[in-house]
């Protein structure tokens, strides 16, 4: 077999066999096929796109690329989450204890944040003495005790995913809907949970712009998850402005913590309770949505998540009186308001902006190498549809010094639009395709 003759085929609209898919997929982790040869293929997939069987063989291929992870020792349901990522996404802060409250078992492999702010790892490490790094043995020991685990890659998994996501991050081929399916479902697979939610994102924060490029992402990855062979439910959700209100890897734990403890509910609690609900009634936990997210509810209201947070936070090394305190939490010298330029209504907050407001204050890495600045970052007081006087606190910038307060002050002023007419809402949660 010839890969030359694969891309010829692709080239020329042929659906590419199982056997090729594995050829192409085996050459390309262990070296023999060349990145000049896989870029070709990549932009042809992107151009000619592949049907449902080609893309399950393809994320087939590539979990098998590596080591995958057998939970078949942990009792119970396990589950896992994925988001394609966000504006101040927490959701993994708030979710991942409340399902573990309820007995599911949530064995999480993060990343690091290469963008506006860190990653769920970096937001983590905002508790004093808390690490990613956990072996295998004691990753397994505690999903089981515990319930939950969020760790960095303690095992090779997918080792196809990282060169060839890399390749297409340069290559002009990242968003091509069958190598984005296999990218994150090989990853979701590989770890090994027998239910899966995805958080599907849409709007200008996000990599899907429009709701008919979302739902065709979730409905592609939601088929594939269940000819695996696991129960897979996507959720399509608004990213047309940050989610809830802080921007910033500390102040993103804040927030987690004070949702987990009964702050008046808005979005993040919506999201973290629609896919918590997701995830209960797939594992045949609850009966339907309406009895599973009461039951999401009890755990905020007594308590029981919040212990799970801080039990998960003690189980990797970290204090958990944070939890609790948190004064604990790293915090930001300066602290800046930002003063809205006119009065109206707030029409749109332009996500990725107000990202780029956090990495400028240091809370985000632009190369790998960066360190972070985990005390910085941005706390909206207004969002979308939100009445505004002239002169009233935006937000509220947190910053290392007065410098960079003051010109993330004015980067955040030119991230909201605001008008005189109140705008219309579209709905935050958008669908759900099981
Ligand atoms: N996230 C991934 O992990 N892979 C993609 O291809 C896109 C987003």
């Amino acid at each position: 077999m010839h890969m030359n003759d694969l891309i010829v085929k692709k080239r020329d609209g042929g659906a590419l066999t199982t056997e090729e898919i594995r050829f192409m997929v085996r050459g390309y982790t262990d070296g023999t096929i060349p990145d000049y040869q896989m870029s070709a293929m990549t932009m042809a997939i992107y151009f000619r796109g592949m049907d449902r069987r080609e893309t399950l063989d393809l994320t087939m291929a590539m979990m098998h690329s590596g080591e995958t992870l057998d939970l078949s020792g942990v009792s119970g349901v396990k589950a896992d989450k994925h988001s394609t990522g966000g504006v101040g996404d927490k959701t993994s802060l708030v979710l991942v204890p409340m399902m573990a409250a309820h007995g599911v078992k949530m064995a999480k492999m993060s990343g690091r944040g290469l963008g506006h702010t860190g990653g769920t790892l970096d937001k983590l490490e905002s508790f004093p003495g808390w690490s990613a790094d956990v072996p295998m043995e004691r990753f397994l020991e505690n999903v089981e005790r515990v319930g939950m685990v969020i760790a960095g890659q303690t095992a090779d998994l997918v080792p196809a995913d990282k060169k060839l996501y890399a390749l297409r991050d340069v290559t002009g081929t990242v968003p091509s809907i069958p190598l984005i399916v296999s990218s994150i479902m090989s990853k979701k697979l590989a770890a090994g949970a027998d239910v899966i939610v995805l958080d599907v994102k849409c709007g200008s924060g996000s990599f899907m712009k429009t709701e008919a490029d979302a739902r065709e992402l979730a409905t592609e990855m939601v088929e594939i998850g269940k000819l695996a062979g696991r129960r897979t439910v996507a959720v399509i959700t608004d990213m047309d402005e940050p989610l809830g209100c802080a921007v910033g890897n500390a102040l993103e734990v804040r927030e987690a913590i004070d949702a987990l403890s009964g702050a008046e509910p808005g979005e993040l609690m919506e999201l973290c309770y629609t896919l918590g609900a997701c995830i209960l009634t797939a594992a045949g936990m609850e009966k339907d949505e309406t009895s599973a997210r009461e039951t999401l509810e009890r755990s905020v209201a007594d308590g029981s998540a919040k212990r799970k947070l801080a039990d998960f936070v003690a189980a990797q090394g970290g204090d958990p009186d944070a939890v609790y305190d948190t004064s604990m939490l790293p915090a930001a010298p300066v602290q800046l308001e930002v003063p809205a330029p006119v009065g109206g209504f707030v029409a749109h907050i332009a996500a990725s902006d107000v990202g780029m407001v956090s990495m400028h204050l240091g809370g985000g890495r632009a190369t790998k190498e960066d360190v972070i600045d985990l005390s910085v970052g941005v706390v909206l007081h207004k969002k979308v549809g939100d009445a505004v006087a002239a002169g009233e606190s935006l937000a509220t910038i947190h910053a290392a010094t007065e410098e960079a307060a003051a010109r993330a002050a004015q980067e955040l002023t030119a991230c909201y639009t605001i008008t005189r007419e109140k705008p219309e809402r579209t709905p935050f949660i958008k669908a759900i395709i099981r």
